[in-house]
């Protein structure tokens, strides 16, 4: 059984908003009406239509001023004042939000931003890809049995039979009901001891007795040490040691969904924002980023910052169309570009991009994804990618950027705090022949809390120089 909230009965069909030309709901209804990839058929679209309805009646998961306090963080990474460490799952499941998966990612997470924290000596911005992870964008919409391909939890069911693969709105309700449940121990972790400084630091002393890389990384730690010692001395208790932010995010992909938690707010300016409500950060993925689509054209109406995958087919010229359409008003941090080219590409895709875009004069967030241009099948069949490739994409991020004097602002990673066998290398060196032994993902392969601590200490010394 999913926990989940019961579809309205009442309307089967949301109340039709006035569209007056220019208002708010037109731009909306002329947004929605574009052509919109990746999309489910649901076999009944009134009951997906009434799925909406409940939820456009039910609280939104997260408020607009906390979404609004992300975005004057995130200015600061535009800035070049802050960094921006995002992670999690690929695919979140219904079945894989419990309290143990939830707190091992958040876990991971703050041990990683310690260690990157002291290393860049700046705040670190931590960004779960958690609460709301649910809809995945394919490449073929059949998988390799000839069954409708699986869509992420939200959309349809991973068994490969046919009655799981048909796309279900109620699963909606659930991804609701679901992504509730994770935002409110992630607030709750957030605001209590759980990312206690200390206690986090000495989770990654644990790390470092128990890897076969530790050593390399004892400089550093006792570096951390010293200054932990040093600010006790002092007196230092300030309540930023023993509590933390962290916020949601997951692809905007399933507009109906999106759509169901759009929420108007007036600012104290008396003008009406829009709100995606569903988490705090979005992000548009590289299969849905048409210039002309549905997906760009709600994002750019949205208040939320806004994260857009850039693939190494993207030109300098479409980056900068991306930039004013994403970044209409000119907000720094407002729009993140999350870079995910390759190892092999990086170093001669991503400057042009940088180079245009900051001639456009707006102010983002650049952001390296070192995963999804890294992906290739073991030779036992499963779908892997290689820790040294995943570095030498992070390597190749902070030499354009350096080289061009742009800020390189952060990580967008795929992990785990399960100690599974997804990606090959690392100082564990799981081979091919090891990814058998715990390979848990429904989409892409993640990496395991030694691999993530150990990018994390790379990337400090990185950071550092
Ligand atoms: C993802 O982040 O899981 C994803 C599908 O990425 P991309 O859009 O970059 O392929
Ligand atoms: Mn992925």
């Amino acid at each position: 059984m999913q926990p989940t909230i019961a579809a309205r009965t009442d309307t089967a069909v949301p109340p039709q908003p006035s569209t007056t030309a220019g208002s708010l709901d037109a731009r909306i209804a002329e947004a929605l009406s574009r052509p919109a990839a990746q999309q489910p058929q649901w076999p009944d679209p009134v009951s997906a239509l009434s799925a909406v309805a409940t939820l456009e009646t039910m609280p939104p998961l997260v408020v607009p001023q906390e979404v609004d306090r992300l975005q004057s963080r995130l200015a600061e990474v535009a800035r070049g004042r802050a960094f921006l460490l995002q992670g999690g799952d690929c695919a979140e499941t219904f079945a894989g939000n419990t309290e143990s998966h939830v707190r091992a990612n958040l876990r991971t997470l703050v041990q990683m931003a310690v260690v990157l924290t002291y290393a860049a000596s700046m705040p670190v911005v931590k960004v779960g890809r958690i609460a709301g992870q649910y809809a995945k964008p394919r490449s073929n919409s059949t998988d390799q049995l000839g069954l409708p391909v699986y869509r992420g939890d939200i959309v349809n069911g991973f068994d490969p039979v046919p009655e799981a693969r048909v796309a279900d709105p109620a699963r909606m309700l659930q991804a609701y009901a679901h992504s509730g449940a994770a935002l409110n121990l992630t607030r709750a972790y957030a605001g209590s001891g759980f990312a206690d400084l200390h206690r986090v630091h000495e989770w990654n002393r644990d790390f470092l007795r128990t890897s076969p890389v530790g050593e390399r990384y004892e400089a550093l730690a006792t570096e951390i040490d010293r200054g932990l010692d040093f600010m006790s001395a002092c007196r230092v208790d300030h309540g930023a040691l023993h509590s933390t932010e962290l916020w949601a995010s997951h692809e905007a992909l399933l507009l109906e969904y999106e759509r169901g938690l759009l929420r108007r707010e007036t600012g104290a300016d008396g003008t009406e924002k829009l709100y995606g409500l569903s988490s705090h950060f979005l992000w548009i993925g590289e299969r849905t980023r048409q210039l002309d689509g549905a997906h760009i054209a709600l994002a750019s109406l949205l208040a939320n910052p806004i994260g857009l995958k850039i693939g190494p087919s993207t030109t300098p010229e479409q980056a900068a169309e991306y930039v004013e359409r994403l970044d209409p008003h000119n907000v720094p941090g407002r729009l993140t570009l999350i870079s995910r080219m390759g190892c092999g590409k990086i170093r001669d895709v991503l400057p042009a991009i940088v180079e245009r875009v900051t001639a456009t004069g707006h102010q983002v967030v650049w952001q390296c994804d070192p995963m999804h241009g890294n992906t290739h099948e073991a030779a036992s069949g499963y779908k892997t990618r290689d820790f040294g490739r995943i570095i030498n994409e992070v390597e190749g991020f902070f030499e354009v950027h350096r080289a061009l004097g742009t800020h390189p602002g952060g990580l967008h990673i795929e992990l785990t705090g399960d100690n599974v066998t997804e990606c090959v290398g690392g100082a564990q060196a799981i081979d091919d022949s090891g990814l058998a032994e715990r390979y848990d993902t429904y989409c892409d392969p993640r990496l395991n809390p030694q691999q993530s601590m150990e990018l994390a200490f790379l990337v400090a010394e990185m950071l550092r120089g």
